[in-house]
């Protein structure tokens, strides 16, 4: 079931409720968890949110309620369990720019001692603690990752960053020629190469290059496969620990179903992302999978892919999600 049938099949089970007898209320939780399942949130995560919604169905309606109150209250407690079902609790880290950076290491203030005496002394943190802010994007070949580092280069250079592109796929054919075609429409400078064969050679050539030159955020697009994972892997640690980045970015495809689960854990196993980007939102997305995968590994989606379209791009909030599918 895609997402837009698992918003109208919540929103009619909601609005099935019209006496708010027992009875109904059973029916109504019945008819979310079986919308849920089929939308391929994992079973485990359906239960848990059964037993919350009758828990708190139990502890906050009461048989003072009347029909109206009781409604607004059961809608209440649907909507925060399903936010609860895509938050991950956790902030997404933010990239500072360059310029605040410096700002703040100009004004730190350090405890020293002096003949004896200890003394609050400012002290510039110096350029060498100043860094740009180095993203790195991994996930299957197919998944959206190229398109997604051009769309977070853009997100941020409108908002003033200087940002740069990395382009460390070295394993599909044509795909320095893709991100550069991007980079070139959006603006975006960019690294890469036709001959260099090893990715975390031109991942580090690419991160030092901007680095000297004192872009904001680095973007480092890595190759995805579907074959040969060990492999893939194995270059994913090794550009990770070449290049140390801020941030690890996992893109996954909002439509793979169950898969979502198994996948998103392996990556995190190896390359220990720390966001995530759900592609593909559009169209016929399942969103289920992938909401399963943010539970298995604890992490936030950070930002949704809607469209083929540099623009179809927007931040994840749980809230907001959730508020758009239940109309
Ligand atoms: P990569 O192999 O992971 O780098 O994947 P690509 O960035 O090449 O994307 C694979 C395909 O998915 C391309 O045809 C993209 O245009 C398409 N794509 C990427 N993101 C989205 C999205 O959010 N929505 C839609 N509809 N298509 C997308």
């Amino acid at each position: 079931m895609v997402l837009a049938d698992l918003g109208s099949r919540l929103r009619g089970a909601l609005s099935s409720v019209e006496s708010g007898s027992d009875d109904e209320i059973n029916q109504m939780i019945k008819d979310i968890c079986s919308a849920l399942l089929e939308a391929d949130v994992n079973i485990k995560l359906v239960v848990r949110l059964r037993d919350n919604i009758k828990n708190k169905i139990k502890s906050e309606i009461t048989a003072h309620d009347n029909t109206m109150n009781k409604r607004k209250k059961l809608q209440k407690i649907i909507y925060d369990e399903l936010c609860g079902l895509v938050d991950s609790h956790e902030e997404p880290p933010k990239p500072k720019k360059l310029s605040a950076q410096k700002k703040s290491a100009s004004t730190q203030t350090v405890t020293k001692t002096i003949n004896g005496k200890k003394v609050k002394v400012k002290q510039n943190s110096g350029p060498s603690n100043i860094s740009s802010y180095v993203i790195m994007f991994v996930g299957l070949q197919g998944s959206g990752k190229t398109t997604s580092c051009t769309k977070l280069a853009v997100y941020y250079k409108k908002r003033g960053y200087k940002v740069g592109l990395v382009c460390a796929d070295t394993f599909r054919a044509g795909a320095f020629d893709q991100l550069k075609q991007n980079a070139i429409k959006a603006s975006i400078p960019y690294y890469g190469s036709y001959l260099e064969q090893d990715p975390v050679k031109i991942a580090h050539e690419g991160v030092e290059k901007f680095k000297d030159e004192k872009f904001d955020i680095i973007i480092v697009d890595t190759s995805g496969r579907h074959r040969q994972e060990q492999q893939l892997f194995d270059e994913m640690v090794q550009i990770s620990e070449m290049v140390t980045p801020d941030q690890t970015i996992m893109v996954m495809d909002g439509s793979i179903g169950q898969a979502a689960e198994s996948q998103a854990k392996a990556f995190k196993d190896s390359a220990n992302f720390g966001s995530i980007i759900l592609t593909k939102m559009d169209g016929h997305a399942k969103g289920g999978g992938a909401i399963s995968a943010v539970a298995a590994t604890k992490t936030p989606i950070i930002f949704m892919g809607t469209g083929e379209h540099i623009n179809d791009f927007e931040p994840f909030k749980p809230s907001t999600f959730i508020s758009k599918l239940l109309g």
